[in-house]
């Protein structure tokens, strides 16, 4: 039986350290705010580097038992965690909607899809296997095992409070790793919430550690796990600019990284496309989460042919989304996630309309709503000089470009340092396949807008990072490869 707590139950303001949830050492704390009212949820442990010790300590000390744990033991807890966080999709949906604004049938299905790489990663802790290799030379045995990497740091972004941070965890505790995480100031709750079913369902003292912290003091508790050589791994979800510098700072103790950066995905339109599906694939792609989503498109580009009729079709529908807090059963677009999110979003859209783009709906604030309400918008004549085009606007704006042949196209969608998701729209098969071949994105969506999976590889080129999350492939990021050589046999 698992147990269904209410939201109040899952509300926890300290870190979880060794199997205990204390408050930070220094006895500091921060406001977690609702982004729909500014109204404070909850004072969470303001931690620095001596609470990222000591969960480092912990993770360090459980790491040699968790290891050798049999894989059908550790997958038996991860299967009972998977059942809790599902017995408590509810709940979990609620508090992701409290803290980071998304309407509640987004939270809820952000719960199920993070459970999703739960179960996955139970399974495939089941399945590390290695190779024996051909035998070279008489007498000598050679295999290639595969090993947990050890104590693993998992740092997290507000967008998905439950995702990023399940789709770190899961693979990490089915590897046989330990874990120190730590989730975004904005949205720490939903992240002790998900620790918290985790212990109830067995996982053991020292394996999961959290601890949270003001974007102040994240600085030199990470840069605790940086310097220390028992964390062999980073795993980070978040910006381009965060991710360098991790890369830099763990290169003094050679970390294994796995990050998943940036986006600043194209969508093409090609003459040839069903229109109605591409508006369709538009619109599911870019107002997820109002556009706070790495794999967000953030620039279209419009075949010259279908332009006008495309962008009509697209304003009709954006304009009839309905924004509102989450609290509003039909709600389809929550506030922003803070202000400069929301600055950021109003900077990218007058900059584009000074330059000349035309705002075919949106292209405002909705203070009547909130002060973290922003229209859903579309503007027309977008071009390379404006800012959306060269920094993710991560907001529900839609930027239209025009373009004349596949190659010009290419040329544009592939002009950015960026390569995470790339998307396109045509019905001609060998279009299709050129297309494919030519984009530079770690995931292509063709006539698709819906990518997510767990069964999928999750993950970017180019400066939007490296590694993999889901699918048969996302557990190598926390393994590494023993080879035995065997000799005397003969
Ligand atoms: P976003 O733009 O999505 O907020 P960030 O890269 O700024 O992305 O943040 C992602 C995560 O990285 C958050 O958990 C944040 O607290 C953390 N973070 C941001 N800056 C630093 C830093 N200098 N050192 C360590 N962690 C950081």
């Amino acid at each position: 039986m698992t147990k269904r707590y209410e939201l109040s139950e899952l509300i926890r303001n300290d870190n979880f350290i060794d199997g205990q949830w204390v408050a930070a050492a220094k006895g500091n704390r921060f406001d977690v705010t609702n982004p729909a009212t500014g109204e404070v949820i909850a004072q969470v442990a303001d931690s620095d580097a001596a609470d990222a010790h000591a969960a480092t300590d912990a993770a360090a000390r459980a790491f040699p038992t968790w290891r050798d744990t049999l894989p059908k033991d550790r997958a038996a807890v991860l299967h009972r965690w998977h059942a809790l966080i599902v017995e408590n999709a509810d709940g979990l949906g609620r508090l992701i909607s409290l803290e980071q604004g998304k309407p509640f049938s987004e939270g809820r299905g952000e719960v199920m899809y993070g459970a999703s790489y739960v179960a996955w990663f139970a399974d495939e802790a089941t399945r590390i296997y290695g190779d024996i290799i051909p035998q070279q030379q008489r007498g000598k045995r050679m295999s290639a095992v595969k090993e947990p990497v050890g104590v693993v740091a998992a740092i997290t972004p507000w967008n998905f409070p439950l995702a990023m941070i399940a789709r770190k965890i899961a693979p990490a505790l089915a590897a046989g790793c330990t874990v120190v995480g730590k989730p975004a100031e904005d949205t720490p709750l939903t992240a002790f919430a998900l620790v918290m079913l985790a212990h109830e369902a067995g996982v053991p003292a020292g394996v999961l550690n959290l601890i949270s912290a003001s974007r102040e003091n994240a600085v030199p508790a990470v840069a605790d796990w940086l310097a220390d050589s028992r964390v062999r791994k980073i795993t980070f979800t978040g910006s381009t600019r965060v991710g360098k510098y991790l890369a830099r700072e763990s290169a003094g103790t050679l970390k294994k990284l796995s990050l998943e950066l940036g986006g600043n995905a194209p969508f093409i339109v090609f003459d040839d496309a069903d229109l109605d599906a591409a508006v369709t694939g538009l619109l599911a792609a870019k107002f997820r989460n109002g556009g706070q989503t790495c794999v967000s498109p953030n620039r279209v580009y419009v075949q010259s042919g279908v332009y006008e009729r495309f962008a009509d079709m697209l304003a009709t529908r954006v304009a009839a989304l309905k924004v509102a807090p989450a609290t509003d059963p039909a709600a389809q677009i929550g506030p922003m996630i803070n202000a400069p999110a929301i600055d950021k979003i109003a900077r990218h859209v007058d900059d584009a309309a000074s330059r000349g783009a035309r705002v075919l709906t949106g292209g405002k604030r909705l203070p009547e709503l909130g002060p973290n309400y922003y229209a859903p918008t579309v503007l027309a004549d977008a071009t390379p000089e404006m800012q959306l085009s060269c920094d993710e606007t991560f907001g529900p704006i839609v930027p239209l470009f025009h373009f004349d042949d596949e190659a010009e196209a290419i040329l544009a969608a592939n002009d950015t340092l960026s390569g995470l998701a790339s998307y396109f729209y045509s019905q001609d098969m060998r279009r299709i396949d050129r297309v494919t071949r030519q984009l530079e994105a770690g995931i292509v969506g063709i006539n698709e807008g819906a990518l997510a999976s767990e069964a999928a590889p999750f993950g970017g080129v180019k400066e939007s990072g490296y590694g993999r999350e889901g699918s048969k492939y996302g557990l190598d990021d926390y393994l590494s490869i023993k080879y035995l050589c065997q000799g005397g046999l003969e």
